[in-house]
């Protein structure tokens, strides 16, 4: 086995298993619920489960823990296995934990059989109070000492649509002292008349959690079963029931589960605020889930080395959503198409340029070599940003003032000779000379200046609307946070600018393509636009504080 040092605690377990013969491969699971779209914390765990499978020789299983019939829909299915694709991960198999209601049925009447598991006709209160505390002792349940030979009847009653949703339950015989709440006779059917998305009317009780995720670990083969810490003390369940089951023996593994800043992790308030209508839906780029960072422009390759880089830990934390902007800068800045656009737009007019010629210049795309080149339309109109231009240039001001000079990007230097102005005060033209001799790439003139900007052509600029995106949360930790989260979210997330000017390669672009904007951040083309009106997403400015930080250390 591979004598690489840091490892993760679970990948030591896995070659501690392997180099010990306990089994031959691994095999792990990724098992959502399809009750809603993944989010980033679900990515830590498909990368967790389907990386430990891909590093040791192994194959991970897709598994929809579809138990809960009332929740759950196809849609939430389709865009899980997207969303996993778009990762970069292949699953070896696509499971269904309601495939397994038969055998699960089955392994419920073998326990029934062995008198480790009885048909309760106590109401869901009543259940609650015998319960006990952690600090008291549970009572036996009046029913807890009914015969084998009625519980098989009950139970297959109970399956038979004789009785209301709860009227029965059938729990597990373990022990109602159990230092462990969970040991104290948990549940493990109960009864639902609800449609289910796969087996339709067939069933009416269903299987609780725990009496379905390790059963199906177990019949799948799952060699190591991962999930998160809320589940340490199910795990004792988990053992006793594939134990006196005496199935296959997957074992339980807890890691943390991943927390960040600025937002919410969890499905149910992620339904919430897509119900109430507080964002476009469950891809809103605002959004934490993948579809929503896809929508924005990560790439699935940042996605990764974040995973990687927060690591695998045992105690909860709060990571910094800067670390996960950080990961796609790295990768944007490798491969992300420059070009230019004018996002607050005002001319500046070449007074000696010829009136009506255009000239094709050409501009790299990006540092490396393999991104090619391209070529843009010059003329003597054109589009620059308002924020580059000052009427009375301040200290170390390289950018555009009278009587300064500026290169325009992969073109010329221009002087500012004179500017415009409206009654309000607003600057409604700048004129410029250029110095023919100045051309990006073949410079003669001798001239040195500070300051490039961008620009486009006033006559081939195309518009697009831009939406610039905030995060979604005022606070850092808003789920922690007294009262309601919704509370605490950031009202001015969405910025849009209606009619921002874009070179002419933009207008063909393509929704997997990724942009630098040059000196406004990285951009993509939204699945919004149509032919009449392109539409782009700010999928990240250029720098933050983190970058800086790591820069320096
Ligand atoms: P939520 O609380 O957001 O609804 P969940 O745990 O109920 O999440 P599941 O669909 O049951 O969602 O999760 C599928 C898998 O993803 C489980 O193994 C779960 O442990 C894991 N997972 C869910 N949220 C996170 C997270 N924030 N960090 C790491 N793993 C997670
Ligand atoms: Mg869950």
């Amino acid at each position: 086995m591979s004598e690489e040092k840091n490892l993760n605690f679970i990948e030591e377990i896995v070659e501690t298993d392997l180099n010990e013969g306990k089994y031959k491969s691994i095999i792990t699971r990724f098992p959502p619920e399809p009750n809603g779209y993944l989010h980033i914390g679900h990515s830590k765990s498909i990368c967790l489960n389907f990386g430990l499978a891909k590093k040791y020789g192994g194959s991970t299983n897709l598994r929809f823990d579809d138990t809960n019939p009332v929740t759950e829909d196809t849609e939430y299915v389709e865009s899980i296995k997207d969303d996993i694709k778009w990762l970069g991960f292949e699953w070896s198999n696509e499971f269904y934990a309601s495939d397994y209601f038969d055998t699960l049925f089955e392994y419920a009447v073998t326990l029934i059989n062995k008198g480790l598991a009885y048909v309760d006709d106590s109401t869901s209160e009543e259940i609650a109070t015998l319960k006990g505390t952690p600090t008291e002792p549970g009572k036996d349940s009046i029913y807890r000492s009914r015969s084998i030979e009625e519980n098989i009847l009950l139970f297959n009653e109970m399956k038979d649509g004789k009785y209301k949703d709860g009227e029965k339950v059938l729990r597990a015989k373990i022990d109602m002292a159990h230092t462990n709440m969970l040991m104290r006779d948990p549940i493990m059917y109960r009864i639902k008349h609800a449609h289910h998305h796969r087996t339709g009317d067939k069933w009416c009780i269903y299987p609780m959690y725990d009496f379905a995720h390790g059963q199906s670990d177990s019949i799948e083969n799952i060699t190591h079963s991962i999930c998160t810490l809320e589940f340490i003390p199910h795990r004792e369940l988990y053992d006793w029931l594939i134990e006196k089951l005496n199935i296959f023996p997957s074992h339980q593994y807890e890691f943390a589960r991943l927390n960040m800043t600025y937002t919410v992790m969890s499905k149910r308030k992620l339904l919430q605020l897509v119900n109430e209508g507080h964002v476009s839906g469950w891809d809103d780029p605002r959004m934490p889930t993948i579809s929503g960072f896809r929508r924005k422009g990560y790439t699935p390759l940042s996605i990764r080395n974040f995973c990687d880089k927060i690591g695998v830990a045992k105690r909860e934390n709060l990571i910094d959503l800067s670390l996960l902007e950080f990961c796609l800068r790295e990768d944007l800045n490798m491969t992300a198409k420059r070009v230019m656009a004018v996002l607050d737009p005002v001319k500046l007019i070449i007074t000696n340029y010829e009136e009506g010629k255009t000239e094709m210049l050409t501009s790299e795309n990006g540092p490396d070599e393999s991104l090619g080149h391209r070529s843009i339309p010059f003329g003597k109109e054109l589009w620059i940003e308002r924020e580059d231009f000052m009427e009375e240039a301040a200290k170390k001001w390289f950018r555009l003032a009278p009587g300064a000079l500026v290169r325009l990007k992969s073109a010329y230097i221009v002087k500012c000779e004179s500017f415009e102005k409206d009654s309000d005060g607003n600057i409604t033209a700048i004129h410029c000379t250029y110095i023919p001799e100045s051309k990006s790439g073949q410079d003669t003139s001798g001239i040195s200046v500070k300051g490039t900007i961008h620009w486009v052509s006033v006559k081939h600029a195309a518009t697009a609307e831009v939406r610039l995106y905030d995060r979604l949360f005022k606070s850092e930790n808003p789920a922690a946070e007294e009262g309601d989260f919704k509370e605490y979210m950031n009202l001015d997330s969405l910025h849009i600018i209606n009619n921002a000017y874009i070179e002419p390669s933009l207008t063909t672009a393509n929704l997997e393509d990724r942009f630098q904007f040059i000196r406004k951040g990285y951009f993509c083309l939204d699945k919004d636009s149509t032919t009449e009106k392109l539409v782009f997403n700010r999928t990240v400015t250029l720098k933050d504080a983190w970058s800086k930080e790591v820069k320096k250390g």
